[in-house]
C-alpha cells in the first residue's frame, strides 16, 4: 500500500495547550513573582491534594527530582538494596543510584506490565533486608496494588510510587500516587497535562512534605542568616512553571478521555490483527491511557536482532516486528517508540541482580535454567511498541495509522 506523508507531524505526545496558562503566566509577570514563591504554586499544592485525595503536594522542579526526594525521605543508604521496577524510564533508577544505593531490578508481569508481584516476592526470599520498593504505572496503567501493598507490608518495606505516567489514574477507585507513604508525578512536556517541566512530591505526612520543602531549597535552617547542617538541593518550582500546571489542571480529565478514546479507536483498529494492546484490569483499574502501546503475537514476529544502538530485521508475509512498524511510521512523519528498554539490559545497570518470578535471572542457576523462563520484560521489549498517542490526533489521522500498521502485516 502507498501512503504519502503526514503534512505536519503526528507526535508520540505533546503538549496541549488550552490559553489558561498563559492568563497565569502573565499574572506571575505583571505581579513579579517571577521566582519560586506565588499565588500559582499555593493554588496547584492545593488543586493536586484535592484531586489525589492526599494531604500534602510540594511543587518541585521535575519529577526526577521529586524522586530524589522521595528515595531520601524512604530512609536509602549507601549501599542499601531497593527494589525496583526493571521496565521504566531511567529517571525512576536515576533516584536511587543518586543516594548510592543498590537497585535490584525486579521483572514485570503481562498482566500491567508493571512490577509483577511474584517476582517481588521471590525479590525478598533473595533480599531479606530490602526495605524501599520503587513502583511505576507504566503508560498510565496502575500497578496491581493490593498484591504489591500487602507484600510491602508483610516486609515491612516502604513504597515509592512513580506516578509520573499515571496522573489521573486510579485503582479501585483511588488515585495512583496516594499507594506509597512517598509519590511522585511529572509535568514534563509529554505526561497528560504539562507545566513545560516540573514535578510534584505528594505524602499525607507532614513532617516529610516539610523536609523536602528544605531539601529543596538548599537544606536552609530557620536562622536571620544562611545556615545549613545538612546538604540541600535548589529543587524548587517556578511560579511560571506553576502557573501553567495551573491552567492545565481544569482540562486533566478532558485529556484523559481522549487518551481513551485513541486507545479505544486502536483497539477496534486492531481487532482482526495478531495484536494485543497495553492490558489492563478493568474491573479494578481506570488507567489515563496516557500511550496506546501493542504487543506483536510471538506467531506474528518476523526475525528482530536489536544492538546497543542499531537494529535489524527481516521481513516477512504476513509477519512484522516493532522496528519494521516504527521506520514506517517515521518514514511518513509520525512519532512512536519502542517499549522502555528494560534497565537489566541497560550497559549502565548490567550488572545489577535482575529478579524473575523464576529466581535470579542473573546468577544463571540450574533451577533457572530448568525452569525456561524468559524474562517477560525483555519479551515485551521485543515485541512491543509504543504508538502516536497525541490528543491532538484527529480520528482521520489516527486511522491513517492503523492502515500503516496494518499494512506491515501483510
Ligand atoms: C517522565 C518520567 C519521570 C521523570 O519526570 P521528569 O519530570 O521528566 O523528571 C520519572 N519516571 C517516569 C516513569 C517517567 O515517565
Amino acid at each position: 500500500m502507498k501512503f504519502t506523508a503526514f503534512p505536519k507531524k503526528i507526535w508520540l505526545s505533546s503538549p496541549t495547550m488550552h490559553g489558561e496558562e498563559l492568563k497565569y503566566m502573565t499574572e506571575a509577570y505583571e505581579t513579579n513573582w517571577m521566582s519560586t514563591e506565588g499565588a500559582n504554586i499555593g493554588e496547584i499544592e492545593r488543586l493536586v491534594c484535592r484531586k489525589i485525595g492526599c494531604k500534602y503536594a510540594v511543587p518541585l522542579s521535575s519529577g526526577t527530582a521529586a524522586l530524589h526526594l522521595a528515595v531520601k525521605l524512604a530512609g536509602v543508604k549507601p549501599g542499601d538494596v531497593v527494589f525496583c521496577q526493571d521496565m521504566t524510564f531511567d529517571a525512576t533508577v536515576n533516584a536511587i543510584v543518586y543516594e548510592k544505593a543498590e537497585p535490584v531490578f525486579i521483572d514485570s508481569e503481562y498482566e500491567t506490565w508493571n512490577m509483577d508481584p511474584a517476582a517481588l516476592e521471590k525479590a525478598f526470599e533473595l533480599y531479606p533486608t530490602a526495605k524501599v520498593i520503587v513502583i511505576v504505572n507504566l503508560y498510565g496503567t496502575p500497578a496491581q496494588y493490593d498484591k504489591i501493598c500487602a507484600i510491602a507490608e508483610k516486609h515491612g518495606a516502604v513504597v515509592v510510587e512513580d506516578a509520573a505516567e499515571s496522573f489521573g489514574a486510579t485503582y479501585k477507585g483511588r488515585q495512583t500516587g496516594t499507594f506509597g507513604t512517598y509519590n511522585i508525578i511529572s509535568f514534563n512536556g509529554n505526561k497528560i497535562i504539562t507545566g513545560s517541566s516540573g514535578g510534584m512530591l505528594l505524602t499525607d505526612d507532614l513532617a516529610a512534605a516539610n523536609k523536602a520543602r528544605k531539601w529543596s531549597t538548599q537544606s536552609r535552617e530557620r536562622a536571620p542568616w544562611y545556615q545549613h547542617e545538612e546538604v540541600g538541593y535548589n529543587y524548587r518550582m517556578s511560579n511560571v512553571i506553576a502557573g501553567v500546571v495551573r491552567g492545565q489542571m481544569p482540562h486533566l480529565e478532558a485529556h484523559i478521555a481522549q487518551k481513551k478514546a485513541i486507545y479505544e479507536r486502536y483497539k477496534a483498529g486492531f481487532r482482526d490483527l495478531p495484536v494485543t494492546m497495553n492490558p489492563y484490569d478493568p474491573d479494578t483499574m481506570e488507567p489515563n491511557f496516557w500511550l496506546s502501546c501493542i504487543l506483536i503475537d510471538k506467531e506474528a514476529m518476523c526475525r528482530q536482532v536489536r544492538g546497543d544502538s542499531e537494529s535489524c530485521w527481516i521481513s516477512e508475509p504476513g509477519k512484522t516486528c516493532p522496528d519494521e512498524i516504527l521506520t514506517l511510521l517515521e518514514k511518513y512523519n509520525a512519532q512512536g517508540r519502542p517499549i522502555w528498554k528494560p534497565m537489566h539490559m541497560q550497559p549502565l545497570y548490567r550488572m545489577h541482580p535482575f529478579v524473575t518470578r523464576a529466581g535470579n535471572g542473573r546468577g544463571q542457576t540450574d533451577a533457572y535454567i530448568e525452569s525456561q523462563f524468559v524474562d517477560v520484560g525483555a519479551d515485551l521489549f521485543q515485541r512491543g511498541l509504543c504508538l502516536p498517542s497525541d490528543n491532538k490526533m484527529t480520528p482521520e489521522e489516527q486511522d491513517i495509522i492503523i492502515a500503516m500498521v496494518r499494512s506491515c502485516f501483510e
